[in-house]
């Protein structure tokens, strides 16, 4: 058995996207459940859209998600690691550069001469007459003096591939037996710019084969540059690696998933506190299954459960609700410790906007969890859950402490009821069984329903219809608090409903 070599070769063009996420994910996959060897490359010839900033969201936002590769690039506070580098692009220009003189030795490539404005008019023409677009070729059989006119013209001559007739056929890992005719690839197509810059589908196919990439995993949207690819890597006399290209991931409306329609940037996940088992949990389920019911599965088991060739065909959707049930699920997995620690930067980002008044230590966060853990979709929704605990007042609306079988009148009953029964009680018996037990007798006392008595309490301390359970609540916010809440809250109705 070869052993198995794979790559991500992403453009930082642009912040870590969720496709290339999920791309990352599969090589990933593929390389440690084969025990093979995971590249990480670069592509980084744009120069003009590339930026070091987002190499580095790239290269973080990766590890994040805990996808770590074996051969890489240097970006800051990383060193290159790896017998193939180098692992950027811009770094390799060199190599681009031979492979270019040896397919133009060889004629498998030859200058094309053509001026922008000649391939224009040609294109408007194909246009008008409604061809499909190709370069018509018109260098393809100039004569070695044909050319030396040209070049002492000064005219500046890109490196076209000569693309051979004939069929290019292969058999995709996912997708199966694949076949075009070459004459349907446009043309002889671009390797090198007239400016020197060597293009997509050379620098892919040069470092694949530099690099001795056995398999080609990648999105389905690179399917038909494949052929190109294909021809390449024969022209340059290389072995043709097996490809497998991942199903396209689909907006809700089956579109092409796009920054328009769906949130698209990995870190914006993360900033919304989507945890990294729940993430690359998900996006394994992008294009793979177990075949079985399991949704929830950890990394490690993902990995020695995968199987390239159990990749759907079919497009994935990308769905948002399923995500956040998910993660949920994933977060009521960890440990409470972890769950407290990933949660205090949430708290302290909403201190910082000023939704709590400040920020709590990490042992009133551990304090909390049983309270939040069950009921948190992401990390970020714990200001919503739980903010009441640390601020001096909540917002209260009178209106909103009235339950809607009550009035005003009894819902300052009941509020001054509850609290005179809890302070009978006491510091000592203020925990839930006692609360619970105190607040039931004085509802049937009363004669109202426990419910309603529960929710008039429950917005006056926390502002809230919509909390974690109340007596585990009135708990953690305490004794002293609780008190003066009810009374406040009491204030409140009667000053807003006169009687
Ligand atoms: N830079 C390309 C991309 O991010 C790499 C494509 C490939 O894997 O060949 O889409
Ligand atoms: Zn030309």
């Amino acid at each position: 058995m070869t052993h198995v070599r794979v790559r991500i070769a992403p453009s930082p063009t642009g912040p870590l996207h969720i496709g290339t996420a999920r791309t990352a994910l599969f090589n990933y996959l593929y390389a440690r459940h084969t025990g093979g060897t995971f590249v990480l490359r670069l592509e980084d010839t744009d120069v003009a859209r590339s930026s070091e900033a987002f190499e580095r969201d790239i290269l973080d936002g990766l590890h994040g998600l805990g996808l770590t590769w074996d051969e890489g690039p240097a970006v800051a506070g990383l060193d290159e690691r790896g017998p193939y580098g180098p692992y950027r692009q811009m770094a390799r220009l060199p190599l681009y550069a031979e492979a270019a003189e040896r397919l133009l030795a060889a004629d498998l490539a030859y200058p094309c001469y053509c001026t922008p404005q000649e391939l224009e008019t040609e294109r408007r023409r194909q246009k008008a007459a409604m061809e499909p677009p190709r370069y018509a070729g018109t260098c393809a059989p100039l004569t070695r003096e044909q050319r030396a006119a040209r070049a002492a013209e000064g005219r500046p001559a890109a490196l076209r591939f000569r693309v051979p007739p004939g069929t290019v056929a292969f058999d995709d890992i996912v997708r199966g037996h694949v076949e075009i005719d070459t004459a349907a690839l446009g043309g002889d197509f671009v390797l090198v710019r007239a400016d020197g810059t060597p293009l997509y589908h050379f620098t892919v196919v040069v470092d694949d084969a530099a690099m001795d990439i056995t398999h080609v995993i990648r999105g389905e949207d690179h399917l038909s540059n494949t052929p190109k690819h294909i021809l390449l890597f024969r022209a340059l006399g290389h072995e043709v690696p097996a490809f497998a290209h991942l199903p396209l991931i689909l907006n809700p409306d089956r579109t092409k998933m796009s920054k328009r329609k769906s949130q698209t940037a990995v870190d914006d996940y993360v900033a919304q506190g989507f945890i990294r088992e729940a993430l690359v949990n998900y996006l394994a389920l992008l294009g793979w299954s177990t075949g079985t019911e399991e949704e929830i599965l950890p990394l490690d088991e993902i990995v020695a459960r995968f199987d390239l060739s159990a990749v759907n065909r079919a497009g994935a959707v990308f769905d948002r609700d399923r995500l956040e049930w998910l993660n949920g699920q994933w977060i009521r997995r960890l440990d409470p410790d972890d769950l407290a620690e990933r949660l205090l930067p949430f708290l302290e980002a909403e201190a910082v906007v000023g939704a709590i008044d400040r920020i709590p230590a990490l042992d009133e966060v551990r304090a909390i969890i049983p309270l939040v853990q069950e009921r948190l979709p992401v990390l970020g929704a714990i200001g919503d859950l739980v903010g009441f605990l640390f601020v001096a007042e909540p917002p209260l609306d009178p209106a909103l402490v009235i339950p809607k079988r009550w009035d005003g009148a009894t819902t300052v009953s009941g509020l001054a009821a509850a609290r005179d029964a809890i302070e009978s009680n006491g510091q000592v018996a203020f925990d839930a069984e006692g609360l619970e037990a105190t607040l039931r007798a004085l509802a049937a006392a009363h004669d109202w329903k426990a419910g309603d008595l529960f929710m008039a309490i429950r917005v006056a301390v926390t502002g809230r219809t919509a909390t974690p359970p109340l007596f585990e609540t009135l708990v953690a916010l305490g004794y002293e608090r609780t008190l003066a809440r009810l009374a406040r809250a009491c204030d409140l109705v009667r000053s807003a409903s006169p009687t």
